[in-house]
């Protein structure tokens, strides 16, 4: 599942493709992968002829396309979307959902096997919460100041969920997810089913800094899931890789050796090191 450093790295790469680039048709192929407006034909009708603009910002795991009419495409990949970017030519792929041609013979492709993604059109002078519903309900983006300790602190006070559930809600911080948690776990020396009240402040200060650090690394490495959305650059995310604790289960531990162990909480699979990760101690 693609998660904020794929995302980041989309985004950064669709920003050397898309600029002054107008969009010549639409070809919903899927109405479910469009979320407004709900009419795929009123969709289509409303992104011909738009130019796209330099402006693309990300927001959690949403991106928000600008056109310089002001309008704008909002993208949420969820469990198995990509955006690519084709020559109109090339063959389409499987379970492409909504092509979308240029003038200039390119083509943006929203390709998603479980059609849990969705593209919006947002107008003009519209904010795009009122369009996009979770876009409202997220909280901070992990690189913003007013993440820290001591927020986490605020936010934990007086709960018993366990640490890990805690860093997938998107209400708390916007666009970490299962690999990155466990790793900025793993890096904070924190056990991921450790109740959030129980953290004390130094605690809470390493994983705040092990979140950032995770996901700055990620993005440094095109990610972690992501694969080949354009066919001009090697596009393969390389985190997997070098992952310290998601994806090894009974590895070892690349700090003390210890077998890597693997949990599920909140129904998420979750990998951690019973020695590094036995405390509230740092490991690093
Ligand atoms: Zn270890």
């Amino acid at each position: 599942m693609p998660e904020l450093p794929e995302v980041e790295t989309l985004r950064r790469d669709l920003l050397l493709h898309l600029p002054d680039e107008r969009v010549a048709g639409v070809e919903v192929l899927r109405s479910d992968s469009v979320g407004y407006p709900a009419d795929p034909a009123v969709f289509s009708k409303q992104m011909i002829g738009q130019v796209f603009s330099d402006r693309m910002l990300r927001r959690g795991k949403y991106l928000l396309l600008y056109f310089k009419q002001g309008t704008a495409l909002g993208v949420h990949l969820r469990m198995s979307g990509r955006l690519l970017w084709r020559r109109a030519e090339a063959p389409l792929e499987p379970h492409a959902r909504v092509r979308i041609p240029m003038a200039s013979g390119h083509e943006l492709r929203f390709e998603d096997m479980r059609v849990f993604g969705r593209l919006w059109l947002i107008p003009v002078g519209v904010p795009p919460e009122r369009v996009m519903g979770g876009l409202a309900r997220l909280g901070p983006e992990p690189f913003a100041e007013m993440f820290d300790g001591q927020y986490l602190a605020g936010r934990f006070a007086g709960r018993n969920q366990p640490v890990k559930s805690a860093l997938l809600d998107q209400q708390l911080v916007a666009g970490v997810g299962n690999i990155y948690a466990d790793e900025a776990l793993f890096s904070s020396g924190i056990h991921p089913a450790l109740p959030v009240g129980g953290l004390d402040a130094a605690a809470l200060e390493r994983l705040h800094r092990a979140v950032v650090k995770v996901l700055e690394a990620g993005i440094a490495q095109r990610g972690a899931t992501l694969r080949n959305y354009t066919d001009a650059q090697g596009m393969n995310g390389n985190y997997a890789g070098t992952a310290w604790v998601y994806g090894r289960k009974g590895q070892p531990c690349r700090v003390c050796h210890t077998p890597i162990e693997r949990i599920r909480l909140a129904g998420r699979s979750t990998h951690f090191c019973p020695t590094c990760q036995c405390a509230q101690q740092s490991v690093q």
